[in-house]
């Protein structure tokens, strides 16, 4: 089988006739892959909206005028609850993203390593995408079971300062590096149909074509163009094009899972079918992906009984990491509990003492 590693090659590749294209990439998928298995994979907004960013695709950056109102962060309990009830549907897999710049350590911080506990011990995996995360940020999410970090570089590295200009492409490059250090798998692809030249979708794949290890998954989006965003007025992208950018995709990193992402609401059944002939594997299903519109649970269940697909079970790719202790949470809670018990004894001698309207001092929270 050929292998492809040049610019040069990969756009010959792009550029083949459709259908020889996509037998090759069918062919490519059944070396490496069960062709009837196909992933589903939830996308749950943790934190909506608000961010300081400028990615001229996303309506959740707080510049842009978009029907996104910036929300606070889900409870822990809230996002275990919607886990369960993605795996209920069929979803083996729950990716959590955060509208952050970066990763800061705080309560909310601490509310996300307990979320990745809690879905770690639903067994399903679990992946997030909250921005940039240096080492350390790395480790302990390692630490509560997670088993992929997401962290896109959208498109080549020429034309990233087209769509984003408040960080660069090298950020992008030491966040996958921090991930990998800590023993996570990566998660990072690119979306298509942001005025690209194909030359650039073929630099995004020659970005990770020059990492030691590419990524364990790639996900390959079709722009939502969202009313308020720089790139509304982007007429949508040709269904080939996706067909297309997914074949070369699996061609080039035969071992790696290809996710079929977001845009699915603007191809046809028998589109998202050539995709999975030519080598997606993967989903995701419930009816939002973080803020844009998704086919939901019941079409994709139907599509899956037409085309003869399964639902591939979770951690067929890779170990189920064991979600250990955190100690900062473990400070924090005993440091609740010291102080809840101060307070019940204050309560108490007061009472014994006839004082029955004592008010506890109040307590302000040291989240940044
Ligand atoms: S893609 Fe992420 S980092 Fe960029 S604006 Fe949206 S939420 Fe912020």
């Amino acid at each position: 089988m050929q292998s492809y590693t040049t610019k040069e090659e990969l756009l010959e590749l792009y550029n083949k006739p459709l259908l020889e294209l996509v037998f090759e990439a069918a062919t490519v998928h059944r070396l490496h892959h069960n062709p009837l298995e196909v992933q589903m994979s939830s996308l749950l907004s943790i934190k909506t909206g608000g961010c300081p960013e400028d990615c001229g695709y996303c309506p959740q950056a707080a510049r842009y005028h978009t029907d996104v109102d910036a929300q606070k962060m889900m409870t822990v309990e809230s996002v275990l609850e919607q886990a369960r009830n993605a795996k209920a549907n069929g979803s083996s897999r729950l990716c959590m993203g955060a509208a952050w710049r970066e990763i800061r350590d705080n309560k909310d911080f601490d509310s996300v390593v307990e979320m990745v506990q809690g879905v770690n011990d639903l067994n399903m995996e679990v992946c997030c995408t909250l921005g940039m995360m240096n080492e350390n940020q790395a480790k302990r999410l390692k630490n509560a079971g997670l088993f992929a970090y997401n962290h896109n570089l959208d498109t080549s590295k020429d034309y990233y300062d087209d769509v984003i200009s408040t960080r660069e492409y090298e950020d992008r490059l030491n966040t996958i590096d921090n991930a990998r250090k800590a023993g996570i798998s990566v998660c990072s692809g690119g979306i298509i149909g942001m005025g690209e030249a194909i030359e650039d979708r073929v630099g995004l794949l020659m970005s990770y074509m020059e990492m030691e290890n590419p990524p364990e998954s790639i996900p390959i989006n079709a722009l939502v163009a969202v009313e308020g965003t720089p790139l509304s007025e982007q007429k949508p992208i040709e269904q080939w094009e996706m067909i297309r950018m997914v074949a070369t995709t699996r061609i080039a990193f035969p071992k790696s899972v290809v996710r079929l992402s977001a845009g699915r609401t603007q191809m046809n059944m028998e589109a998202q079918a050539m995709c999975f002939m030519a080598g997606a594997s993967s989903i995701f299903a419930g009816d939002k992906l973080l803020t844009t519109p998704n086919p939901d649970f019941n079409e994709d269940k139907e599509m899956f009984k037409i085309l003869g697909l399964t639902a591939k079970a979770s951690f067929a790719d890779g170990e189920q990491p064991v979600s250990k202790p955190d100690a900062i949470i473990d400070a924090r809670k005993e440091k609740e509990a010291k102080r809840a018990a101060e307070l019940k004894a204050a309560r108490e001698k007061l009472e014994v003492e006839g004082k029955t309207d004592f008010q506890p001092r109040k307590v302000v929270s040291s989240s940044n």
